[in-house]
């Protein structure tokens, strides 16, 4: 499952790439179409064409394409992630081989040699943690670990999920 994520859920788009799905944000289309905001038919024709269901919180939007659009009511991230997970079954297990770079939504891959991203990241970070994976795309190269943030926001889900 692809997802198209519309504007003011930056952070659930972040989330749902940590989580490892594919999801491009609304407002990284503003470039592509050359429009600000992008209007909601461009929205969901990109949507239709590239095999994406649309998650927004804009209900005309919704309401005129219930097929392939997600509507989410009320609050919060966590909230948010609950009904994915009841409505679709999105799974919210991190696993940092499937992860997608937050930022760009590409791909991460493994970091063979350590010294390699020594500059990418804090020293603290560097010497306590051993496996690191960095986004595929070279523009972008953020590096990634399994560290104590990700523990928090699953425990946290877990509790929401329960
Ligand atoms: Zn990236």
């Amino acid at each position: 499952m692809k997802f198209l994520v519309d504007a003011m859920l930056g952070k659930l788009t972040r989330f749902l790439r940590i989580f490892g799905y594919d999801t491009i944000y609304a407002n990284e289309l503003i470039d592509y179409f050359k429009i600000d905001p992008v209007p909601d038919e461009k929205l969901v024709d990109f949507a239709n064409k590239n095999n994406r269901i649309i998650i927004t919180k804009d209900y005309p939007l919704y309401n005129q394409n219930k097929d392939n659009v997600i509507f989410l009511s009320g609050e919060g991230i966590y909230n948010y992630l609950h009904y994915l997970n009841k409505e679709i079954g999105l799974n919210f297990k991190f696993n940092i081989k499937k992860a997608r770079c937050s930022v760009c939504n590409s791909p991460l891959k493994r970091v063979v040699s350590k010294s390699s991203i020594k500059d990418y990241v804090l020293q603290d970070t560097y010497n306590n943690y051993n496996e690191f994976y960095q986004c595929s795309n070279l523009q972008c190269k953020k590096v990634y670990w399994q560290g104590s943030h990700i523990e928090d926001i699953e425990e946290k889900l877990d509790r929401f999920l329960e």
